[in-house]
């Protein structure tokens, strides 16, 4: 309808003659109502589009206000020279092209174009009306912002959904087990491809390894070259940058285009960072797996081949997904511990039971033995006094074994109850294990174990008299019952501010792996039916140093045997 207006307005006109060729002024003034040419003008002056008026040729007829405005020059400049030469946009072949040709063929011409030096977008139409060309240039900026604001708005509220909707399916992968690996290994495969080309999971090791828990690739070349280089270039808790450093701060890294970051991790080799080129990668995050403040884990997400581009609010799902994954970790780690603890106490329960059952069955038999000694014979005279010695010796074992064990599952219905309450005093730890080592005398015989002491100068400190001899008890009792017979050595010795104790054999010696459990409730390594115990002695010496704010620590190798050293502040802090 617009275009019959134009078009109306133009042919009304097209009788006049072409002024501009002959020199007149047909219509009078160019401001007035016609131009130089005869063209009415009036109306295209009141228009807020830019308009234009060319001959076939692309020379300027007329101009109106609104383009003088937009030009920033006069009428008087701009009539008579060619279109292309009145603003850079307009030098563009493709719109010399257009403007051609709609001058030849006379077909309407509509399109937008954006003004790059200005940002400003316009919809331009060119007409041809007989020998006139009309170029109407409308700014459309406003629009296209709105336009543009609509769009990202719908974009995010899609990507909203998007990621809603990932992670509530995440959110039941994440509840559907509780077995740690299958949870990571099931979240790695949701995440591929919805959020990446490759997704692995890396938990720290207490050896100060990492382990790859679990990894989901979309492409098999991909994970072959991908193992390749974990092969050649294992991640470390020490790197500079990557998995080892997300790790080790539980802070978030990305990367929208891959970087020189990475590469930065093993401090720039250039074999490093050819296989790393190799590897394609153009985009990762890693996330820290964090739950009640310890770093559980890392989430890698990759993005090779497809050219991805990562945003942040990538980051910000990665973050989620790695907020739920590690809480699900959590629970699965806090089932295991109840599991394993109502494990422990179980055998507990059977060993406790076996361990008084024993000395109560040879005690039992000790004293039925003094009985029929004591009753009158048939035949032959009284048992010889060594005899009944002999046995009340042994009915004496029995009860201090009785009582040692009761008072050691007291001990811990005490300590976990936490009345462990100190009385300390000034005392000598030197002294008192030259008092205390002799009682084993008995003990080391009948093990064959010879004991040597070095406890010459004193150890003073404030420490609680009672609670220490336990600590020594119990430490020489393992030594003796893990020592196979051989020489154990201990030392006392101090500095000026500590004090320390060590128990050394030369038995057993304890597994790497089992150490962390050693001072555990429950916890007992060695098999019940060739060494006793309610795996409750190095727990108590442990909560017992523990209160007296110092440290245990043992050292030992397997088959060879075993240091346990203790170290007490001699005054309490
Ligand atoms: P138990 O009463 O079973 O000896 P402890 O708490 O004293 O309980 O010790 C826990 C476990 O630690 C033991 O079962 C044993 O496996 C191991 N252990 C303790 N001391 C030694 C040692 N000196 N040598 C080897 N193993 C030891």
């Amino acid at each position: 309808m617009l275009s019959g207006w134009y078009i109306a307005l133009a042919r009304s006109h097209t009788h006049r003659a072409d002024a501009l060729s002959t020199g007149q002024d047909p219509g009078g003034a160019s401001h007035g109502g016609s131009d130089a040419t005869g063209l009415d003008t009036a109306l295209l002056d009141q228009m807020p589009e830019a308009v234009v008026v060319c001959s076939l040729d692309a020379l300027c007829v007329h101009v109106n206000p609104s383009l003088e405005r937009h030009l920033g020059q006069p009428r008087e400049e701009l009539l008579g020279r060619r279109l292309w030469a009145l603003h850079p946009e307009w030098t563009e072949p493709s719109f010399q092209e257009r403007f051609l040709q709609v001058a030849r063929t006379g077909e309407a011409a509509e399109f937008e174009c954006h003004t790059a030096s200005q940002d400003r977008w316009f919809v331009k139409r060119l007409f041809r009306v007989h020998e006139r060309v009309f170029l109407f240039a409308r700014d459309i900026t406003a629009e296209k912002k709105q336009e543009a604001t609509l769009r990202a708005l719908y974009d995010e509220m899609r990507r909203a959904q998007r990621h809603a909707a990932f992670l509530a399916q995440a959110s039941e992968v994440l509840a559907s087990s509780l077995e740690h690996d299958l949870i990571l290994q099931r979240m790695a495969h949701l995440a591929v491809p919805i959020l990446a080309d490759a997704c692995a999971v890396d938990l720290p090791m207490p050896d100060g390894q990492v382990r790859r828990a679990a990894v989901a690739f979309s492409k098999q070349a991909l994970a072959a070259s991908a193992q390749d280089f974990q092969a050649r270039y294992p991640i470390r808790l020490e790197d500079a940058a990557g998995i080892g450093k997300v790790l080790r701060t539980g802070v978030t890294e990305f990367t929208p285009d891959f970087p020189a970051m990475l590469a930065a991790a093993q401090g720039g080799d250039p074999a490093y960072q050819r296989a790393v080129e190799a590897l394609g990668i153009s985009a990762y995050i890693i996330v820290p797996l964090v739950s009640r403040g310890r770093v559980l884990g890392a989430l890698t997400l990759l993005n090779s081949e497809s050219r991805r581009r990562y945003t942040e609010a990538d980051v910000r799902l990665a973050e989620d997904l790695a907020r739920r994954a590690a809480t699900s970790l959590d629970n699965g780690r806090l089932y295991t511990e109840a599991q394993e603890a109502v494990r422990a106490r179980d055998s507990f329960l059977s060993v406790a039971s076996h361990e008084l059952n024993t000395p109560l069955t040879s005690l039992m038999l000790n004293i039925q033995a003094l009985r029929r000694d004591m009753e009158p014979r048939a035949s032959g005279g009284p048992t010889s006094p060594e005899a009944l010695s002999t046995k009340v010796v042994a009915v004496q074992r029995q009860v201090a074994r009785l009582s040692s064990l009761v008072r050691e599952l007291l001990d811990v219905s005490r300590i976990t109850a936490g009345r462990l309450r100190l009385e300390r005093e000034d005392l000598d730890l030197a002294a008192l294990t030259r008092e205390v080592v002799p009682r084993f005398t008995e003990d080391l015989a009948r093990a064959g174990c010879v004991l040597r002491l070095d406890a010459g100068s004193a150890a003073t400190g404030h420490w609680d008299r009672l609670r220490l001899e336990q600590v020594l008890q119990n430490l020489l009792s393992n030594a003796i019952k893990y020592g196979r017979g051989r020489p154990i050595e201990v030392r006392v010795g101090a500095d000026a501010s500590r004090a320390w104790l060590s128990v050394k054999d030369q038995g057993v010696g304890i597994p790497p792996e089992g150490r962390a459990r050693l001072f555990q409730r429950f916890e007992r390594l060695a098999s019940e039916r060739h060494y006793g115990g309610l795996g409750l002695g190095l727990w108590i010496v442990k909560q017992i140093v523990d209160a007296m704010e110092g440290r245990i620590v043992v050292e030992s190798v397997p088959g060879q045997g075993s240091t346990f050293t203790v170290e007490l502040p001699r005054q309490p802090g």
